[in-house]
């Protein structure tokens, strides 16, 4: 499978994981800086960023 940045960008993009549950969820980061998006299985507010998480768990 050939990787492309750009298909890497698109997955990783706007992905972020929930801090308390670490369930993925998809939001833009404008919406996850103002806390606007919350987690719709535990209703966390806190996420980071998909793409710095680096086979970890
Ligand atoms: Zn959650």
């Amino acid at each position: 499978m050939a990787k492309f940045p750009e298909a890497e960008k698109r997955m990783f993009k706007d992905v972020y994981i929930c801090y308390k549950c670490k369930s993925k969820i998809r939001a833009s980061y404008e919406k996850v800086k103002k806390k606007v998006v919350k987690c719709r299985r535990c209703d966390g507010k806190a996420f980071r960023p998909k793409n710095k998480t680096r086979a970890k768990g």
